[in-house]
């Protein structure tokens, strides 16, 4: 990032796109109807965004099928759409600084992580597929001398994006990747919090050279936009990212609608758990503060129940406090903010209220706990170390989704398993141990889909990322994803 670049004057010449991009161009919702786009970090709307509704959606998914059936991309070779979609990438880094800006101002997440991480990994996530399209063989059944069979993986059609607001554009392309890829037509549905860059990108992918129809964007309410496409007879699958209770309810759409499949990546309630004979405290104490102040806590992944031996409680935990005592609350487009803005008053109010559940039955604040930064008109909150929380309370069961770290002792490494496993969610997990062993078996044991061992949070394109139990199901990242979005074919062919 140039160090020059003053990012609340490059937000002053800043144009804001608002409207839906359904079939080719940027239009808006059929009934007019807009709502506001805010600011998290100063509490004042950013544009008026289009409401897309049932009539919306209907155009977009007609929109869909229409490129679908024509063919232009479903049957392109897959070497053409990956040249396509490596220039999308392109597109997408070569409007790093106003894609991060928009990302910035809209969920409030610090300008230098929109920068170095956001839009770097949407970009990386598009490039990925794209690469690996024209490396995805079929197979040849062994069914008989007098047959031939071919098993061949097919696009399934209309594909529907419905994405959360914490990470929003790299949220998106996680499913647009394997999804266009494969030669599907995409509607995103970005949440109605944080809608400016899906609409912008739908630009820049028809820049690209991505034919008219295949990716539309409709933005709007859950019980509208998101409901519509849940319920729509002609989306073939749904990609979704978001809560646990919204996931349940696009189950529901599915069987009350065309048995449409769906992939649910939902929420977390990750444990991260230390050992007594960690050697490495400080770098336990630093992933421990990283992995639940990161994104202001607002990642589905978070660890957010730390699981911590007896014999090492209060070194530790003097460590995380210093950690969470250190990291104040900042301006996200200055380029030195660490921790930035909660998107929404209301999910700052349903924090504060976790705050105040964790103080009502018993637990001990021993670091933050209120908000921040109230001058500046927006949502803000210190990072909030909860101490003596027993695995029954609600700060130790529900998923906050915020910058607050709930501390639960246990004694050795079969308690801190337990603990762990009793949720009802199975994201992901981290461990802090030098014993190789304890290590092996709690990473066998631990019920979660992600398990990090003496890390946290680490990622790449080439490893799946989902959930067991109630954070959902299906793969996201990797080669897998294209499970979600494509089916196989059986072609017998008798000679
Ligand atoms: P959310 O409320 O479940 O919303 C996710 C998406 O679903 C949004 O586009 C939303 O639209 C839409 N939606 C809401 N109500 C709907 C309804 N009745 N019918 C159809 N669609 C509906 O989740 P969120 O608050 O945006 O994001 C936070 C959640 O996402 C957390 O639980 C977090 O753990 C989870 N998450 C999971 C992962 C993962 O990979 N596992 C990653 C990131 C986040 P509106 O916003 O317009 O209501
Ligand atoms: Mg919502």
């Amino acid at each position: 990032m140039s160090a020059q670049l003053d990012w609340h004057q490059r937000s002053n010449q800043l144009s804001i796109e608002g409207r839906a991009y359904i079939d080719g161009a940027y239009v808006d919702a059929i009934d007019s109807e807009t709502f506001a786009c805010i600011n998290p970090a100063t509490g004042k709307a950013l544009a008026r965004i289009a409401s897309c509704k049932d009539a919306d959606v209907d155009r977009a998914v007609a929109s869909c099928r229409g490129a679908f059936e024509r063919g232009d991309w479903s049957r392109m070779p897959p070497l053409e759409r990956k040249r396509i979609l490596l220039q999308f990438s392109a597109l997408l880094l070569a409007h790093r600084e106003e894609l991060a800006l928009l990302e910035s101002l809209n969920v409030g997440k610090p300008i230098t992580n929109a920068f170095n991480g956001d839009i770097v990994s949407a970009a990386t996530t598009i490039q990925w597929y794209a690469e690996a399209i024209d490396k995805v063989y079929g197979e040849v059944a062994p069914s008989g001398h007098a047959m031939t069979t071919l098993v061949i993986r097919e696009a399934l059609g209309v594909v529907a994006a419905v994405v959360p607001w914490n990470y929003p554009l790299s949220m998106a392309c996680w499913k647009l990747g394997p999804a266009l890829a494969s030669g599907n037509s995409v509607v995103l549905k970005p949440a109605e919090q944080s809608p400016l860059t899906a609409i912008r990108i739908a630009q820049l992918a028809a820049d690209a050279g991505i034919p008219k129809g295949v990716l539309n964007v409709v933005p709007g309410f859950g019980e509208t936009a998101g409901r519509a496409l849940g319920m729509h007879m002609d989306v073939d699958a749904i990609g979704f990212t978001g809560s646990t209770e919204v996931g349940k309810l696009f189950m529901q759409y599915s069987g009350l609608s065309n048995i449409k499949r769906i992939g649910l990546e939902l929420g977390g309630k990750s444990p991260h758990i230390v050992l007594a004979d960690c050697s490495d405290l400080d770098a336990a104490a630093q992933s421990v503060a990283a992995g639940i102040f990161a994104n202001a806590g607002q990642v589905c992944n978070a660890g957010s129940r730390l699981i911590v031996d007896r014999a090492i409680k209060d070194v530790f935990l003097g460590k995380v406090a210093e950690h969470a005592a250190r990291l104040r609350p900042g301006d996200p487009l200055d380029p030195d903010t660490r921790l930035g803005a909660i998107v929404s008053e209301k999910q700052l109010d349903r924090i504060m209220s976790y705050v105040e559940s964790g103080t009502r039955q018993g637990a001990s604040l021993i670091a933050g706990g209120r908000r921040a930064r109230e001058e500046s008109g927006g949502f803000f909150m210190e990072p909030t170390v909860f101490a003596d929380v027993s695995p029954d309370m609600r700060i130790a069961q529900e998923e906050i989704f915020g910058p607050v770290l709930s501390a639960i002792t246990v004694s050795g490494a079969d308690e801190a398993i337990a603990v762990a496993n009793a949720s009802q969610y199975g994201l992901a997990a981290g461990i802090w141990t030098d014993n190789v062993k304890t290590a092996m078996n709690a990473s066998r044991m631990l019920r979660a889909g992600v398990v990090w061992v003496n890390c946290f949070d680490r990622g790449s394109m080439s490893a799946p990322f989902g959930g067991f139990k109630q954070s959902g199901f299906g793969r996201d990242k990797s080669l897998h994803a294209f499970d979600k979005y494509t089916d196989w074919k059986s072609i017998w062919l008798a000679h």
